[in-house]
């Protein structure tokens, strides 16, 4: 097939691979027109306007990391030969941990460490030695050529480029991110509408990235590597060449936090303060991002593009950001990118003169496999939208002891956290979990692991509380950064322009 692959992000590559690999020839349309860089260094400093959040910190799961290293074993040596490392489950075990065994499948639970922009600068490098995939860039798309398909559902045969000029493909892969108008494209020529689902995250990301000095090493591994306090949310993510990124996400609505986090030297000063990132700024490491990179608007999103048993177009297939998109703080979006264009390739094996058929299956393959974690991701971000609207209105979010999600929070806080700590048969099922190597539901369906959970809790009268890994209140936590709680009857408010509003607080 002759296929024109709309975007050059992380599933657009995936998807020029998984295809070029088996054969067909790919076009990859990128709108951003920066040259390609020549060293990890310098891809960190490169132009992707066209995906920001490349210079947020960015986790590569197990299920990515299992993908590269089987399906694409030289491009997984080339991203370790230019300094990405393996995080592995039995390296840095806690000492509590006493019964730790290893077992064949602990081999699966490995992520990897690099910056976004060097993992898709070598990912594009393999793409562009494959010899079945040519790049366009400095190009947008801005539309979609079409005929009558079979039915009511246009049949797509390639697309408009943003200097006039047209593509003809057999087949369009729509990769073109989260801020995709795909669905503008297709009701251009007479599709239905892509019914859409959104929900926003509630969250604001700020993101600084550092490398550890002549002489210095991280610090010792093995313990928490960020937090959840509720009012505040941060982790540290390890990157290549001797690199590392923090990352405090406040709620949308905390224009205070919004502020302050924006501050380089204050969010210096706030990660200092908090328990698992403290360690990697004792001087160990100095910035190199000047500014915080701040990023807001984050959605849980869903596209359907088979409607009532039918694709809304032939012809073309969204992949990635464009058709599902999740909160990053759970750092899956790269891995169901890659996951996706897996279940493409393989939709195109089985149906390479169906497009019918093809969508179908695609689609199918979609909703089975990557929907349920989409799902998962929404249900997650209810209850911390909830918690989190309770302590910015000074509320406690526990105070109802018959609510069920208060028992759930304590199971959480006394049972879970402390078990994934002690019980190495509960680490390895919540790392599964986390890095999508298991059903979303795994955790709880299980007997075993649910009960080992429950008999933490149950025992949480003869230990110490857990330690907090951060100031419990955030009244606490803007003293300590030296800026007075938001006051007597005035919270001050971001608005979306970025210009701050005083507005009364309730
Ligand atoms: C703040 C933040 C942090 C994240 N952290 C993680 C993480 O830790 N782990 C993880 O796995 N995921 C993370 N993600 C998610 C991850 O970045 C995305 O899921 C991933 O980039 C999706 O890849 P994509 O190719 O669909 O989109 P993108 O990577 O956004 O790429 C889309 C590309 O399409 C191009 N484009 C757009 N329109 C056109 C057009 N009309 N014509 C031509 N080209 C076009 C753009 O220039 C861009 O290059 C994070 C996301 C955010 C926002």
């Amino acid at each position: 097939m002759d296929v024109t692959v709309v975007g050059g992000g992380v599933a657009g590559l995936a998807t020029a691979l998984a295809l070029a690999r088996r054969g067909h020839e790919v076009i990859v349309v990128e709108r951003d027109p920066t040259p390609m860089p020549t060293s990890a260094d310098e891809a960190f400093g490169w132009d992707r306007r066209g995906a920001p959040q490349v210079r947020h910190s960015h986790a590569f799961l197990g299920r990515l990391r299992n993908l590269l290293a089987n399906h694409y074993p030289d491009i997984y040596a080339d991203l370790l030969g230019e300094g990405a490392t393996e995080m592995r489950f039995g390296d840095n075990i806690p000492t509590e941990m006493t019964n730790y065994e290893r077992e064949p499948g602990d081999d699966e639970i490995v992520m990897l460490a690099c910056r976004r922009t060097t993992f898709e600068w070598v990912v594009r490098r393999a793409a562009l030695a494959e010899g079945r995939v040519h790049f366009l860039t400095g190009l947008g798309v801005e539309g979609v050529l079409a005929a009558t398909g079979s039915g009511s559902a246009p049949l797509v045969t390639g697309v408009r480029l943003s200097n006039g000029s047209e593509l003809a493909s057999d087949l369009v892969i729509a990769a073109a991110g989260r801020r995709s108008v795909v669905p503008d494209w297709l009701a251009a020529v007479g599709a239905a509408s892509i019914p859409e689902e959104v929900e926003d995250t509630g969250i604001v990301y700020f993101s600084r990235f550092y490398k550890l000095r002549f002489g210095h090493e991280y610090p010792p591994r093995g313990g928490a590597i960020g937090g959840d306090l509720g009012y505040a949310k941060y982790g540290v993510f390890v990157g290549d060449n001797r690199t590392f990124s923090v990352t405090l996400a406040c709620p949308t609505e905390d224009g205070v936090l919004r502020k302050m986090f924006a501050d380089p030297d204050v969010f210096d000063t706030a990660a200092r303060e908090l328990v698992a990132t403290a360690p990697w700024l004792d001087g160990r490491a100095e910035p190199i991002t000047e500014a915080v990179c701040v990023m807001a608007g984050l959605l849980n999103c869903w596209r359907e593009y088979v409607v009532d048993g039918g694709p809304v177009a032939l012809g073309l297939l969204p992949v990635g950001d464009a058709v599902l998109c999740t909160n990053p703080l759970y750092g899956r979006g790269c891995s169901t990118a890659f996951w996706g264009a897996d279940l493409i390739a393989d939709a195109v094996n089985s149906h390479p003169n169906d497009l019918r058929a093809l969508a179908l299956a695609y689609d199918h393959a979609l909703r089975a496999e990557i929907y349920p974690w989409y799902r998962a991701s929404v249900e997650q971000d209810g209850e911390a939208r909830r918690v989190a609207a309770a302590l910015l209105a000074g509320r406690d979010p526990d105070a109802d002891a018959t609510d069920p999600r208060t028992f759930m929070r304590g199971v959480f806080r006394d049972g879970l956290v402390p078990a994934i700590r002690s019980d190495a048969v509960v680490m390895r099922a919540f790392l599964r979990s986390f890095n999508l190597l298991s059903a979303p539901d795994a955790m709880a369906t299980d007997v075993d692991i649910s009960s080992r959970i429950l008999a933490v809790w149950q025992d949480r009268g003869n230990r110490a509380p857990e330690a907090a890994l951060g100031p419990k209140h955030r009244r606490e936590f803007l003293a300590l950064l030296d800026q007075p709680p938001a006051t007597a009857g005035m919270i001050d408010t971001v608005s979306p322009s970025g210009t701050t509003v005083p507005r009364p607080s309730r």
